[in-house]
């Protein structure tokens, strides 16, 4: 009885239900043939495909299909199969920052190329503002976009606004308003709350302050229930929790860069690049940064807080800056006769 206790640990990793009901089955079906013949290999690949594509979909994170691929070497090759990485829930794509290797970056490529949006749009974001590929992850943004992913419209539509990636000639409010209306229909709620913005200050748009504050109140129901969904799934994250993952990652991936950074200042002074210059946004669970100087809007109060959208401005507002901006502004009048 040496197998049964491994296998057990093994299925005690995988967090989703899915997973460990699939390692369970197979743990039985082994134990149930005396001779240790893997009644599994007896399955046509199809099946296995099928139970492995049904685990990746409702995967809770990466480590639930690493787990299902670490059964055996037959269960790994064909959790590689595209028909298998193609339905990788958001969460199966859910990266940490601290994890990334060029591993990870196969692995998300390989789930892109087989059509996932979420992996699209997760690769997308990390390219687009982490590794500085830009057109290689606007267009992994505009693959999910296309395919419907609210996200990924949303991302687009901030990129429109800032002009992202090109000049301050490039931003396109209109169109990022329509990419904003795009994703609120299909319910993305920053996406509300950022068309709600527009319309109240008719940025591309016509101004309809009834309208946007119609949307900001829609937006903010929304959000309380999702809340109040999440908690009620204690532990188990919801797949739409992939959205917020990109951010994560890119709040992590700025937190170690910069502790890098810190950590390496000690040597010579590395050339004034303007990366130094480049700002994140101030919303701190955004985890956007600036793809040149001045990008993101500025806060016309203090000037000191930066944002890649209307949206995070207001969050940012009320869940932090109005205290910080007016000590700020107390603080800069105490300093100075200001003229
Ligand atoms: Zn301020
Ligand atoms: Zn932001």
């Amino acid at each position: 009885m040496r197998k049964p206790t491994r296998r057990s640990s093994l299925v005690k990793k995988g967090s989703g239900g899915r997973t460990t009901a699939v390692l369970l089955a197979k743990q039985e079906l082994v134990l149930g043939h005396g001779g240790g013949v893997d009644a599994f290999d007896r399955l046509p690949d199809d099946l296995v495909l099928a139970v492995l594509a049904g685990v990746a979909a409702c995967a809770a994170g990466p480590a639930d299909l690493a787990a299902a691929a670490l059964t055996c070497r037959r269960f790994r090759e064909l959790a590689a199969h595209p028909a298998v990485l193609s339905r990788a829930s958001a969460a199966a794509v859910s990266l940490r920052a601290g994890r990334w290797s060029e591993a990870a970056h196969q692995f998300l490529r390989r789930c892109a190329a087989a059509g996932s949006l979420h992996a699209c749009y997760f690769l997308g974001m990390v390219r687009f503002y982490c590794l500085g590929s830009r057109a290689t992850g606007a267009a992994l943004l505009a693959r999910a976009a296309s395919g419907g992913h609210a996200a990924a419209l949303y991302a687009l539509a901030v990129l429109q606004f800032n002009g992202s990636g090109g000049g301050k000639a490039d931003k396109d409010p209109r169109a990022g308003v329509a990419l904003c209306a795009r994703a609120a229909w299909l319910g993305h709620v920053p996406a509300l709350r950022e068309l709600g913005h527009c319309l109240q200050d008719g940025y591309g748009a016509r101004r309809d302050a009834a309208a946007g504050r119609h949307l900001l109140l829609h937006a903010a129901a929304r959000e309380l229930v999702a809340i109040s969904s999440a908690r009620c799934r204690r532990g188990g994250r919801r797949a739409e929790d992939g959205d917020d993952a990109a951010s994560r990652f890119m709040v992590e991936w700025w937190a170690l860069s910069a502790a890098k950074k810190s950590a390496a200042a000690t040597g010579e002074g590395d050339g004034g690049n303007d990366a130094a210059e480049l700002r994140l946004c101030s919303q701190a669970p955004c985890g956007r940064r600036e793809t040149r100087r001045h990008e993101f809007r500025r806060c016309s109060a203090c000037g000191s807080a930066s944002y890649c959208s209307r949206a995070c401005q207001a969050l940012d507002w009320k869940r932090a800056h109005r205290g910080q901006c007016g000590a700020a502004a107390a603080r800069w009048l105490a300093a100075g006769d200001a003229y």
